[in-house]
């Protein structure tokens, strides 16, 4: 039997494992992490990624447990539309999409790994294009090694030799999850400089995300900075904020990874953020990895097949989410208020058409 070492157990490598052993692959997870689990933060699953959910027979699974309901869309700092969409009509045209936990989404990947796949506490230095890798105990080898270690991946940096370093974006991120509270609408509202996005989770609780121009490697900070840059927004941001505990805010600089050359090295794959960690601006980072985990299973031991089916569009993808995060993080006032003139104005169908090629992927 063909043997796989997956390294990382997020949401690419569980993917990609789960993938591999329902094409007969023996697999072997590498984490370094205690336990198998997700930071507290909600994440958005768009319709491509249920798609590629459904081939590991994990859609309806995770459909079951939220799709996005009512108005969505990014309205300006005061709380009117700039661009409106009806879930109900993006669902009608791609396929649903759903909110959840990240906990939960990767509850349901591992259930699909047997459990005698699964070795957390494993941390790996390096890995060889001939298909060793070796590891905090010891060494292991196999016919393909997946790089699913996250945009600072020690097998992306052991085996490319010029692997690019991953580049600053120019902003940092808050994510939180609120207590349980009533919120009408999903989506964000954007400032200058700054935004404020939040959508409900199945059991009543909020999961809201804030983004703000910084220097990289700014001071970490919770909910009094948040509080100064977004207490006077529109509700329901106010009352989100107060129903939020400081312990549950996540504070970090976001990354992308610059374009790499190729994302397959002799016996090793990458995946997810190790091959092309992006921007969070069109909510696709996980969304991607969970196409590449299935398009990996599909095509391995080709991996040149892997490389070109899979290359050209994430990095489409992550190129379009950078110029997205360019105007939304605009901050000189007459850029804005253009900015949104522009957004009011267009048509439903143009923001259909720009998400039409990363929606409707079907494999
Ligand atoms: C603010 C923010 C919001 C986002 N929102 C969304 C969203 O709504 N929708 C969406 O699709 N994407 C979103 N993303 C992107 C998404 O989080 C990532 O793209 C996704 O988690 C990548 O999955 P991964 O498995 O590649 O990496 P990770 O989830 O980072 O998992 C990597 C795993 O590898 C392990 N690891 C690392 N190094 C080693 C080592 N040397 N040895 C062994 N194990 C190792 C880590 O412990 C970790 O468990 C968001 C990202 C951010 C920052």
């Amino acid at each position: 039997m063909r043997k796989a070492i997956v390294i990382g157990g997020g949401i690419g490598g569980l993917a990609a494992a789960a993938a591999l052993v329902q094409r007969g692959w023996q697999v072997e997870v590498l984490e370094r992490a205690p336990e198998f689990t997700e930071v507290g933060a909600g994440i958005s699953v768009w319709p491509n990624a249920l798609r590629a959910l459904d081939v590991l027979g994990l859609g309806d699974p995770v459909r079951e447990r939220a799709v996005l309901s009512g108005q969505a869309g990014i309205k300006d700092s005061d709380g009117r539309w700039l661009s409106r969409m009806d879930t109900a009509e993006v669902e009608s045209r791609f396929g649903s999409v759903v909110m959840l936990h990240r906990a939960e989404l990767l509850d349901v990947l591992r259930a699909a790994v047997p459990p005698e796949a699964l070795r957390s506490g494993v941390e790996v230095h390096q890995a060889r294009p001939d298909g060793v890798v070796l590891h905090s105990d010891g060494e292991s080898r196999a016919d393909l090694v997946v790089g699913a270690d996250d945009i600072r991946s020690a097998v992306r940096t052991s085996a490319w030799s010029s692997s690019p370093a991953p580049r600053y974006a120019g902003y940092t991120a808050w994510r939180m999850i609120t207590e349980p509270i009533e919120i009408g609408d999903s989506g964000e509202s954007w400032g200058r400089g700054e935004r404020f996005g939040y959508a409900a989770l199945p059991d009543g609780r909020v999961y809201c995300f804030a983004v703000a121009n910084a220097p990289e490697a700014g001071p970490r900070t919770g909910l009094a900075e948040l509080r100064r840059r977004f207490a006077s927004w529109h509700a329901p941001i106010p009352s989100l904020l107060d129903a939020t505990r400081e312990e549950s805010v996540l504070h970090h600089d976001l990354y992308e990874m610059p374009p790499l050359r190729s994302y397959v090295k002799g016996r090793i794959a990458l995946v997810g953020d190790a091959a092309h960690a992006m921007t969070p601006n069109l909510g696709q980072g996980a969304c991607q990895a969970l196409e590449d985990a299935v398009v990996l299973a599909e095509t391995a031991p080709d991996l040149a097949s892997y490389d070109q089916k899979r290359r050209p569009r994430t990095q489409r993808i992550a190129a379009l989410s950078r110029r997205m995060g360019m105007v939304a993080q605009w901050s000189s006032a007459p850029a804005v208020a253009l900015r949104n003139t522009a957004l009011r104005l267009a048509p439903k169908s143009a923001a259909f058409r720009s998400l039409e090629p990363v929606l409707n992927w079907r494999g």
